[in-house]
């Protein structure tokens, strides 16, 4: 039996991060939004993790930033950066600012989604999961997509369509928007640990080794995300090898590092990617990394992804609910320029950042060394890394 139509300001397609995030963004504005998303359970434990400094304010006006501690967020106090022998070359703090939190806030990712959807669920809005097949088709002052999903089927109708269904995003080749993408050479394989001595004031550490960058990131509870670039013919030996194989090799890049147990995780293949803005008939956009997929490095996809979200609802957030299309394309333009001001220059610098820790012969990363070497004498130095890493403008 098909379901009966819905209609809503705003259709958003994923439910990931992006999504959840513009959804939580709109909760309490008086605007209807529903999401689709063909997740049956939680999100990826193992991607985004780390909320920046400067984003935490954006979160604390959504509501939701004291959920987030109370769903266990623990705090980072800054990033250090250690060379091949295992000496700290410097430390980079969390910038003592008005205009930003402490420290960095890190809940695992699946966590930090779920907070946001079941804010923006709890204000009202729709949320369809588990769904298999959907079609979208252009209407008269908006969009109508169908779905189906486990035994269920109903019709969507929105005015304004956001893709937010992440790298691969089939709203953007059905809407046949353009991209650049570039693939860096190496997957990056993630393993979970916990180290024999966890300290109270966790910092991300970041090993440049002589042939590859590796970074212990902090989780939860005492445990630690390990991540690092790897050949494709090594995927075999990490994912499949017995515990002590793993400790052995982590062993011989970071000596100073014992840990009290390991586990293989995941691997991913990094993209930087930039989608154009949509310029055909209708209201539509694409957020999160739809739109603009970055390298782990330096922790930016995830907090881009509420920069972005923050600016589409602040600017939805002047429509009343049951807007029309004419009144929603002049937003769109604007925060497609907003969009080019704000996430071209942050994906540069990500991508610059990708293309760094892309190396498996890496000979000890001279020019960064040096450059951290600068930080650690110069604190003006230190300061704009310190701003940047914190999501402040250097
Ligand atoms: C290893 C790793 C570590 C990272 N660490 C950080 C970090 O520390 N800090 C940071 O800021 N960023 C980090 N990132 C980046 C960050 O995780 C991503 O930028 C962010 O999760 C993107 O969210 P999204 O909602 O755009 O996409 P996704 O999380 O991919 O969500 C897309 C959603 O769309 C749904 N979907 C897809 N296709 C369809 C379809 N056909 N129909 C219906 N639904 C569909 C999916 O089920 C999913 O729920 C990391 C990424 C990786 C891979």
């Amino acid at each position: 039996m098909p379901g009966e139509a819905q209609c809503v300001d705003v259709g958003i397609v994923g439910s990931g991060i992006a999504g959840s995030a513009l959804a939580a963004a709109l909760a309490g504005s008086g605007l209807s939004v529903a999401l689709l998303d063909r997740r049956q359970g939680g999100l990826d434990s193992a991607r985004g993790d780390h909320i920046q400094p400067a984003v935490q304010p954006i979160l604390e006006r959504w509501g939701v930033l004291n959920t987030l501690v109370l769903s266990g967020a623990e705090q980072r106090h800054g990033t250090r950066w250690f060379d091949t022998e295992g000496r700290l070359l410097v430390k980079i703090p969390v910038p003592e600012r008005a205009d930003c939190a402490p420290a960095f806030l890190y809940l695992n990712h699946e966590q930090i989604g779920d907070v946001l959807l079941t804010h923006a669920v709890e204000q009202g809005a729709i949320d369809i999961s588990g769904i298999s097949d959907w079609s979208l088709d252009r209407v008269r002052g908006g969009w109508q997509i169908h779905w189906a999903g486990a035994g269920e089927s109903g019709t969507l109708r929105c005015t304004l369509l956001v893709g937010a269904d992440g790298t691969a995003s089939p709203v953007r080749s059905k809407l046949g928007v353009r991209i650049d993408r570039h693939r860096y050479q190496y997957p990056i394989a993630v393993l979970y640990g916990r180290l024999m001595d966890t300290p109270e004031m966790r910092t991300l550490d970041v090993h440049l080794l002589h042939e590859r960058m590796v970074s212990m990131i902090p989780r939860t509870g005492g445990g630690t995300k390990i991540g690092f670039p790897i050949a494709s013919d090594e995927l075999s030996m990490w994912r499949n090898q017995p515990e002590s194989v793993l400790h052995n090799q982590l062993q011989q890049w970071c000596p100073n590092l014992e840990f009290e147990h390991l586990a293989f995780g995941a691997v991913y293949p990094p993209v930087s990617q930039q989608a154009e803005s949509y310029r055909g008939d209708g209201a539509a956009v694409l957020i999160g990394d739809a739109r603009h997929a970055m390298h782990p490095a330096r922790s930016m996809g995830m907090n881009t992804c509420f920069r972005v979200a923050d600016r589409l609802a602040s600017l939805l957030k002047g429509l009343r609910a049951g807007f029309a299309e004419a009144e929603l394309l002049p937003l769109l333009q604007t925060f497609e320029q907003q969009f080019d001001k704000e996430v071209t220059q942050r994906l540069a610098e990500n991508h610059a950042a990708g293309l760094q820790m892309d190396t498996l012969s890496g000979n000890g990363f001279p020019k960064l060394v040096e450059q951290l070497r600068s930080a650690a004498e110069n604190p003006a130095i230190s300061t704009a890394m310190a701003l940047k890493a914190a999501g402040l403008e250097g």
